[in-house]
């Protein structure tokens, strides 16, 4: 039977390793918005991945998402990632929640990649602690004011719509939290400089300021106290997303550690005759089978419209230390030349630590994985 996922992989696969993955090394050394990159992979309709087709997009599932993440993630973690935000986590949540206003005004433009959306969770204060943000929402006449302080924003600056999700009622803790749509050029909206990171250099990362930002009732996505759940549901699927991108970045890992091992000679042979060497190749190459399958399990569950969000936390859990894994192993199979710039595997592995870090931390997923078990 044809794999009805094939084609879309290698339509993924053939614009990663053609167009993506050749720039990847300067915009990571430059710091550079992948602009090229992204602008392809709205040409491609790729944004409109899990948009349905009334709305213009392809209307396929989050397995699809992630198959096309790890192909797109193995070429470019950044534009991954910028990609991954837009469709998944601000697209995905108007699909999920948004009225049908919302949805005709927002998910044309998001699925034809010419509307770049960011997502606003993270405070200085509300980290992993999600449900403490602090962002006001208060109400005035027909709309809300916005004030507060947003932190670790993807493509923050970048984006066109801001996916902010604020305090509508104080006292009601995570419950009186509510999510609402915010253009950029909205007055009251402003963005902190481009964070310096240590990795994902080509994906921009800022603080997101609201000052007294006015925002219609028509933009409050879903109902007042319900942006917890919805913040909680986008990220299900994003940590899908999030460990399909791990997947991605191990396998190049693991390919270039591979290629490298056939190639370098030390002792007269090349060193993947050694034992050692090819012990790691088979570990890392089992465990990225093994990750996949954890990942397409939580994706398969949520195309059946089942619950998947343990299952998603294993996935991003288990895949995200993986490719830690991976990398550092690709960069001692390199020995002394896996540490220079010059070297793939360098990026690499700065890159895919901060999969263990957004979109909910590995101690976190932990405890999300801990409160299901126990139940
Ligand atoms: C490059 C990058 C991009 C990001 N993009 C976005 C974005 O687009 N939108 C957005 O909203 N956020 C984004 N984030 C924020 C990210 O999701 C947070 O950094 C992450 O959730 C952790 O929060 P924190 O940094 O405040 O760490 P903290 O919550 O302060 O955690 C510090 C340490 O304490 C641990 N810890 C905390 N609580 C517990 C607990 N209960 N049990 C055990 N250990 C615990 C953590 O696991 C971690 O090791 C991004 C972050 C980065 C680095």
């Amino acid at each position: 039977m044809e794999d009805p996922y094939e084609e879309l992989r290698r339509r993924a696969a053939d614009l990663a390793t053609g167009e993506l993955e050749p720039r990847a090394a300067v915009y990571d050394r430059d710091a550079l918005f992948p602009r090229e990159s992204i602008k392809r992979l709205a040409e491609e309709g790729f944004f409109g991945l899990m948009i349905p087709p009334e709305y213009g997009g392809m209307g396929r599932g989050l397995l699809a998402y992630a198959v096309v993440m790890e192909e797109i993630a193995s070429a470019c973690a950044s534009t991954a990632l910028i990609w991954g935000v837009s469709s998944a986590l601000v697209a995905g949540s108007i699909l999920a929640w948004g009225s049908e206003e919302q949805k005709g005004r927002f998910l044309p433009a998001l699925g034809r990649g010419e509307m770049l959306g960011a997502f606003c969770l993270t405070e200085p204060g509300a980290g992993s602690d999600a449900g403490a943000v602090k962002t006001l929402a208060r109400r005035e006449g027909s709309g809300y004011i916005l004030d507060g302080e947003k932190m670790f924003i993807t493509s923050g600056g970048v984006a066109d719509l801001y996916l902010v999700v604020a305090s509508t009622d104080p006292a009601q803790g995570s419950r009186g939290l509510t999510a609402f749509l915010v253009e950029r050029d909205r007055p009251g909206i402003s963005f902190g400089p481009p964070l310096e990171k240590m990795g994902l250099r080509a994906s921009v990362t800022s603080a997101v300021y609201l000052h007294g930002c006015r925002v219609p009732e028509q933009n409050r996505l879903g109902r007042e106290g319900e942006g917890f759940r919805t913040a909680l549901s986008a990220l299900d699927r994003g940590r899908v997303g999030i460990a399909a991108q791990a997947i991605g970045i191990a396998r190049a890992a693991f390919k270039r550690a591979r290629d490298y091992a056939r190639r370098r000679e030390q002792f007269g042979q090349p060193i993947a005759s050694f034992q050692a060497i090819q012990w790691k190749l088979v570990d890392m190459a089992t465990d990225i089978e093994a990750a996949r399958l954890l990942c397409h399990r939580a994706a398969t569950l949520a195309d059946r419209g089942e619950r998947f969000t343990m299952e998603a936390a294993q996935a991003k859990l288990f895949a995200t230390r993986m490719a830690m894994r991976c990398c550092e192993e690709a960069v001692q199979i390199h020995g002394g030349y896996g540490y220079l710039r010059d070297y793939t595997v360098e990026r690499l592995m700065r890159d895919v630590k901060v999969t263990e870090i957004y979109e909910g931390t590995s101690e976190i997923m932990r405890v999300v994985i801990a409160s299901h078990l126990l139940r």
